[in-house]
């Protein structure tokens, strides 16, 4: 027996993916293809698929656990070609390693947003760079100086020392995410606040990197990567076309339907910005309007593929 709640919640949920359907049948929204590389595995068969079609999205990355193989085989199964997946594991458990290389042999095309309280230098993740280009996966990081709550913690700390580790691994493609990435596109950047913002400083850290470091990407998604794209429009257009080959399309968004509803950015209070909006739909916006077709072509789609050595 299901409750009034649970039937009133399953009845907005079939009638958001109705619409969403509606709309997919229209136009596309974004003149071609979309590809999002950050995209958490949602539970049931068809709930990707409907923030997808929601926000014009039509192939993903999905980034789920190592255990999830099974559950990532019947949505590809459902919806072919339209889903690679991207697989983690606890990278503080001595068999790390081993659970992620089985995950590549069953189908894993990347490891996924790795995301542990440990140093972005230190011995775990150093041993998953090493993984990573022996498996030649790329490696999603999760790079976060600042708790967005009490308790919360951070991720893959030192960003700022990052340069030697990409002199280190030359053979493994690092993709770089989050709060601490992207707010070191900005040289006066000090670890003060998770989305810092006004100006953009020339010549942050991140921005030296992409262009000196053959081995790093940059993965637009999430409110990190829209606040960086936004906070300083003269910033925008440039930075894109200099990177042109090195900035990749993803969402990282949590909401349900493509259009805002729920949670944009779960467990977050300090991206209030995103609420009520589709952090997919927000940035592909601003993607558009700062590239030409060719470069917005190459963001959404061209890096992606060739990152994850998708065939189209
Ligand atoms: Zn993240
Ligand atoms: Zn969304």
């Amino acid at each position: 027996m299901i409750n009034r709640r649970q039937f009133l919640g399953a009845i907005a949920a079939a009638m958001a993916a109705v619409e969403a359907k509606a709309q997919s049948t229209t136009a596309p929204l974004w003149d071609g293809p979309m590809l999002d590389i950050h995209f958490h595995l949602r539970q049931g068969l068809d709930a990707n698929m409907v923030h997808m079609e929601g926000c014009g999205v039509t192939n993903a990355v999905l980034l789920a656990h190592a255990t999830a193989t099974e559950q990532v085989k019947t949505i590809q199964a459902k919806y072919p070609k339209r889903f690679v997946w991207s697989a983690s594991a606890d990278i503080t458990k001595p068999d790390a390693a081993e659970i992620l290389t089985k995950a590549v042999k069953d189908g894993a095309q990347g490891l996924r947003e790795i995301k542990f309280h440990v140093e972005a230098d230190g011995p775990e993740l150093r041993r998953m760079y090493a993984l990573a280009a022996e498996l030649d996966v790329p490696i999603l990081v999760h790079f976060q100086e600042v708790p967005h709550f009490e308790g919360e913690g951070v991720f893959s700390t030192g960003f700022k020392r990052f340069e030697a580790i990409l002199k280190s691994y030359p053979k493994t493609k690092f993709i770089g995410h989050a709060d601490a990435f992207w707010a070191n596109v900005s040289a006066d950047y000090a670890n003060e606040a998770a989305y810092p913002t006004g100006p953009i400083k020339r010549g942050g850290i991140t921005d030296k990197l992409l262009g000196d470091y053959a081995n790093l990407y940059g993965d637009l998604s999430a409110n990190s990567g829209n606040n960086a794209l936004s906070r300083d429009p003269s910033f925008t257009a440039d930075f894109l076309t200099r990177h042109q080959n090195k900035l990749v399309f993803g969402s990282d968004c949590a909401c349900q339907d493509g259009h805002g509803g729920g949670v944009s950015q779960n467990n977050n209070p300090v991206a209030a910005r995103m609420s009520g909006k589709c952090v997919a739909r927000e940035t592909l916006t601003i993607l558009k309007q700062n590239t030409r077709p060719a470069v917005f072509h190459k963001l959404t789609w061209e890096n992606g593929h060739k990152l994850f050595k998708i065939k189209a």
